[in-house]
Order: C-alpha cells, then structure tokens, then sequence
C-alpha cells in the first residue's frame, strides 16, 4: 500500500482502515476501497477523526441495518494530497475536513437553498451511505478519503490540527440550532448535557454572547462549564433545579440522547421559548402539548449544518478561539475508546492519531 495514492479516475485504491465486521464484532485492523479521484473529488490523506457516539449507534446496527464490513467517522481532517481537475475550491496541501455528509442531490428545493443537509431526497451520508455512484460509503476510521469538493471544508489555521476534527459533528450539530435561534446578547441558553457535544455547545452559545446555563445529571463537571463559558451550572438529578429556574430561558440545547422529562424542561421555558433536540432517544419523546400552549413555546429538532454554515463555523471557532477539549488515542486503542463513550468516561471527546494506522 503506497503512502501516497496516485490514482487516475475510475481506478479504486485500498487504504488502511478500522472496520466493524459486524453488529456484535470489536472493531478490527482492516483495508478498504477508495474510488479514483475524478475531476471534481479531492483526495484526502486524513490525520486526525473524532470519535462520535453515532459511531457506535452505526456500526452496531441500532439505529438501523448498516452494510458490513462498516468503516464509520465522520470528524474527519487532513491534508489535500490530490485534486481532480476540476476542483477550484482546494488545493494540494491544503488542511481540510469533513463532516456528516459527502453528497447530496443538489436539485431539490432544499439543495438549491443551500441547506444540502435536509436534502429532500437523503443527504449521502459520510459512512454506510449509497453514493450517488452506487458505491456504499465508508467513514474516517481509515488513512485516505475521496471526497467531492464541494462537501470539503477548509480548516482555519488558528484551530489546533487534533482539535478541528470533532468540530465538524458536534461543533455544527450545536452551532446551527444557537444560530439559527439567535443565542447572542441579552439571550438566556441552557444546555442539556456536559458530554461531547453539550461541552461545544457552552463555549460556542458564550462566545455568540449569550448568557450559559448548563444543566447536567450532577456537578461533576461544573468547574469545567464554568471554564467553558458558562455562568450557572445546575444538577438535573436535584427536584429543586427545576424550581429554581422556571420561565428562565428563552433557548435551550438538548444534546442528551435519553428520554428527558419533557414537561419539566419546556417549564424552564419563557414566552417564546423553543427547546431544541439535537440528542436522539431510540424512542419517541412524549410531549405533553399543554405545556406548550402556556408559554407559546416551540419544540424543535435540528440536524447538523450546511456546508456553507459548517464553514461559518469553523471560522467562528477559529476566531474565538474555540476548539473542544480532546484525548488523543492510537488506532489500537479504539474500541476502549468506545466502550469509556458509553460510560460518558472522556472529556469530552476522543481523537484517533491516524497516523498510527499507516
Ligand atoms: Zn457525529
Ligand atoms: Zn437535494
């Protein structure tokens, strides 16, 4: 296997990887297939992928039937080492990413919008997706990447190499909804949950300027909320946080993916309030519609970003200066990096070092 891959249009090209054998498999050493770079595809050697709890749901076949072998990662940055003939956007040497998708139709009503991540038609998403070719995709547990160029974002000098890669699923996933609901001054957010995700989420609302409350199981980790921005920090698992705080926030980010509670939440409402999920339950969620109509409040979901807001976010961290707090690991040390996911046992976000899987 060559370090570098020179490989016309059409010719496939095998690259080292991590792959699920199956649902109930540990992760194994594996090599996967990468198409030719065609004209507009930017090759990718990757260095750094971000483990993310989807990952896991994915391979294991909970959140429905995957093909197997599975290569999954969707935090994924590197280097451009190869570009298609067309590509105008990157360059060879360039540090790049990519997120959650790797197409989309770029037809439908959503795709002409700019907003390819609600593409009418499923968006290809970057592990265990049909391509537009027909091929099944495979995530960023692996060396190299062939990707579109219009799904490759620049990563700003300014973010630390290790520390972009969660940026582009956790770090979208929690920008979008704060932008989109206008966190900023004279706002009052609440984040549900310190993991992953909840952790982006406080240092990205507190640099858009809004005032952070962060409302976790315990208080284990509130020294870390308040270092990350926050100013209140309050234990879920205590009656009185939901006393104490009724119609006090006018936005709040759930990024847990276990049932909540959900009339107790939407109380902690204010007129207007919406309560954006962006953590997934296997389960419906029941939604008590009278508490709605008390405060006029919104349930919402949210499904990470477009390319272009993806890219507004990356530049928004690099000008803030926010990156997540991460544990490198080597690409052996991957499936008890996923087994401490499970037990929320990392803060707050594991890393891969791919250049231990060359
Ligand atoms: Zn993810
Ligand atoms: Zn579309």
């Amino acid at each position: 296997m060559s370090d570098r891959l020179q490989s016309p249009e059409g010719i496939i090209a095998t690259v080292n990887a991590i792959a699920a054998p199956s649902a109930a498999e540990p992760l194994v050493r594996s090599t996967i297939e990468r198409r030719g770079v065609g004209p507009r595809d930017v090759l990718i050697e990757i260095r750094y992928a971000g483990i993310c709890h989807s990952d896991i749901h994915a391979a294991r076949g909970e959140w429905g039937p995957v093909p197997y072998p599975l290569t999954v990662g969707h935090e994924i940055v590197g280097v451009v080492a190869e570009a298609g003939a067309e590509v105008t956007r990157h360059a060879v040497g360039d540090r790049v990413g990519v997120g959650c998708m790797v197409n989309s139709c770029r037809e439908c009503a959503n795709c002409r919008a700019g907003m390819e991540q609600y593409c009418l038609k499923g968006n290809t998403q970057t592990y265990g997706s049909v391509d537009r070719d027909g091929t099944v995709t495979q995530g960023g547990y692996s060396t190299h990447v062939v990707v579109d160029q219009d799904f490759v974002l620049r990563v700003p000098e300014a973010i630390p190499y290790e520390k972009a890669a969660p940026l582009l699923c956790a770090g979208i996933t929690t920008y979008s909804p704060l932008a989109h609901w206008n966190a900023g001054p004279g706002k009052k957010v609440a984040v549900v949950g310190m993991g992953g995700l909840g952790h982006l989420a406080v240092k990205i609302a507190a640099a858009m300027g809004a005032e952070v409350t962060v409302l976790s199981q315990t208080l284990g980790k509130k020294g870390d909320g308040l270092a990350f921005g926050a100013t209140d920090y309050h234990a879920t698992s205590d009656p009185a946080t939901f006393e104490a705080l009724k119609h006090t926030f006018d936005l709040i980010i759930n990024t847990v993916s276990a049932p909540i509670d959900m009339a107790a939440y939407l109380g902690l409402l204010r007129l207007d309030g919406t309560l954006v999920s962006v953590g997934a339950p296997p389960q419906p969620l029941a939604v008590p519609v009278f508490s709605l109509f008390a405060n006029r409040l919104s349930f919402a979901g949210s499904g990470i970003g477009s390319i272009a807001e993806t890219q507004q976010m990356l530049d928004f961290c690099a000008e803030h200066g926010i990156a997540p707090e991460i544990e490198l690991i080597d690409a052996g040390s991957v499936n008890e990096a996923w087994e401490r996911v499970l037990t929320s046992d990392v803060r707050y976000r594991f890393v891969i070092d791919i250049d231990t899987l060359r």
